[in-house]
């Protein structure tokens, strides 16, 4: 899946900086869409988004490649990262993009929907790139199906478990103007991310 952006952005020198730069190597620029990441307070994060109706527009197009592009930057930059929604680059339509470490999932979800869930709620701790230096307690299910539509508009669904259901819950919750800060059951489970390497690494772990 949109294998066509892959190429370039591996061989990019890290920028360590989220807009361009002077120190940026001009011909590196051309290739990269990457855009700003919205942060928590942003009005738009507690928005709904809009169902995309045109696969095929340049414009969905073009977000798809911003959506990637922003999320191998911050992979790239901070060593983690494995999902972006659309909102979080301040655009309001049903698009998440997710690329899975172990190569499990690569590519962009459209209008993605949770069709059903199994199992129960366990506890995890979210992070997210509008949550800067934050850990949040949330509750997803284990177990996930996912209907949704690729890139060629062909209509997919998706079983996920473990880490691909807990981020798909997450990324989804974001179209639907949802924080992990919202879901958390008390104020007491936003724990800055230092505080939590030192308190609850160990308990994520074992
Ligand atoms: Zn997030």
């Amino acid at each position: 899946m949109s294998k066509t952006f892959d190429k370039n952005l591996y061989v990019r020198k890290p920028s360590g900086h989220n807009s361009p730069s002077a120190n940026q190597d001009p011909t590196e620029l051309l290739k990269m869409s990457v855009r700003e990441i919205i942060t928590l307070g942003h009005p738009a994060l507690w928005k709904k988004a809009e169902k995309v109706n045109d696969v095929a527009d340049d414009s969905v197009k073009a977000l798809m490649t911003d959506l990637r592009d922003t999320l191998l930057d911050f992979l790239k930059r901070n060593g983690f990262g494995r999902g972006i929604a659309a909102p979080q680059i301040n655009v309001l339509k049903r698009i998440v993009y997710v690329v899975m470490p172990d190569g499990s999932f690569d590519g962009p979800l459209i209008n993605p929907e949770i069709v059903a869930t199994e199992g129960d709620l366990v506890p995890v701790w979210d992070d997210c790139f509008s949550l800067p230096g934050l850990k949040v307690k949330v509750s997803r299910f284990d177990k996930i199906r996912v209907e949704y539509l690729n890139e060629k508009e062909q209509k997919h669904t998706l079983k996920a478990e473990g880490g691909l259901a807990e981020l798909l819950q997450h990324e989804i919750d974001h179209l639907d103007g949802i924080l992990a800060t919202d879901r958390a059951a008390s104020p007491r489970d936003l724990v800055s991310v230092v505080e939590w390497e030192r308190r609850f690494r160990k308990e994520e772990s074992s």
